[in-house]
């Protein structure tokens, strides 16, 4: 088959890899239906996170069943799959507890390569999620969405503890900031402030749900949160960055008492405990468990109730993923489709 593979910085290329095969009982083989450009292959891509290897690419997927191990029970060839960025066996008590990106057997997706015709899902029954019937091609963008962005944007915000009534600002305008904004407006908040300069992804914010824009960053931004909210912050802050700037313009951003739903991959960024201590709120976070979201997700978009696909504005065919990555870099667009 043909794959997506890394070599370093900004030199990605679509070339010849081994078809996957059963390597464990408990695997399956997806033929890809769609995969996407994530912003955090963004970080090895632009070579803040070093290369040391020719490294497969993509975490994203949904896709057709083709061919199953001898011990998967509930998944079926031919079924329609949405996975996550993290396979998990969805039984371990970690994931019992909804945490199944942190499984005691989780097991990272972009090693297999999902930016490819053909994927090697390992523990299917724990990770898969099958729709209800094959998808009208119209909404396989936002099933695609699902296995990642829509997911992380989803516990951004239940992590933030978005909910009627509260005032939710979103720090970062890329896919995740822009689903997270679906999400409150979902959970039902009561303001939704979408922290962006971004003529465009402002558009797809307020389509989206955000009530307001704010397009001032750092300590200006923070300071406009403030000017709106009486002084006293924002009661539910998304971070979708993973930046310095952007981690400390959320947790200042956010009333004493509130909650902070980090989400962006962070690199670099340092926090003064005394900063913390002082802040007075609550921090959660981390690698979105997608999984525990998927069937609430799946049921929203099979009944059209949300279209998160949106946050696609770029559709190539998989053979010219070198110019999705481009397109992100150069942030000519959001995010980047790809069709095998
Ligand atoms: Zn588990």
């Amino acid at each position: 088959m043909q794959g997506t593979i890394l070599y370093g910085a900004r030199d990605v290329r679509f070339e010849e890899r081994p078809d996957p095969t059963i390597v464990e009982p408990t695997d399956a083989i997806l033929r890809i239906s769609a995969a996407c450009v994530c912003g955090s292959d963004l970080w090895p891509y632009r070579g803040i996170e070093p290369v040391t290897q020719p490294t497969p690419m993509g975490h994203e997927y949904v896709g057709i069943v083709e061919e199953i191990g001898s011990e998967v029970r509930h998944i079926q060839p031919g079924q329609f799959v949405v996975g996550s960025f993290w396979a998990s066996d969805n039984t371990c008590p970690i994931c019992q507890a909804g945490y199944q990106s942190r499984c005691v057997d989780a097991r990272p997706m972009g090693a297999e390569g999902a930016q490819a015709g053909w994927l090697r899902v390992p523990l299917a029954d724990g990770t898969l999620v099958a729709t209800p019937d094959l998808p009208p091609d119209d909404l396989i963008p936002s099933l695609l969405a699902a296995s990642d962005v829509l997911g992380t944007g989803w516990f951004g915000a239940a992590a933030a503890a978005v909910g009627p009534g509260k005032t939710v600002a979103v720090v970062g305008d890329g896919a995740v900031g822009l689903c997270a904004v679906l999400a409150a407006r979902q959970m039902g908040a009561e303001r939704i402030i979408a922290m962006s300069r971004h003529e465009d992804r402002q558009k797809l914010a307020l389509e989206f749900g955000a009530t307001d824009i704010v397009t001032e960053r750092g300590d200006e931004g923070v300071a406009r949160i403030k000017d709106m909210t009486a002084g006293l912050g924002a009661h539910s802050v998304v971070e979708a960055v993973g930046t310095q700037e952007s981690m400390m313009q959320a947790i200042r951003s956010t009333r004493a008492g509130g909650h902070v739903g980090f989400v962006g991959v962070t690199y670099g960024v340092e926090l003064s405990a005394m900063d913390l201590f002082w802040s007075t709120v609550h921090l959660h976070g981390g690698p979105a468990p997608v999984r525990r979201y998927l069937p609430e997700l799946i049921d929203l978009i099979w009944n059209r109730k949300i279209n998160p696909g949106k946050v696609f504005d770029l559709t190539l065919p998989l053979e010219q993923v070198a110019e999705g990555y481009r397109a992100m870099d150069e942030r000519r667009a959001i995010k980047t489709l790809l069709l095998p």
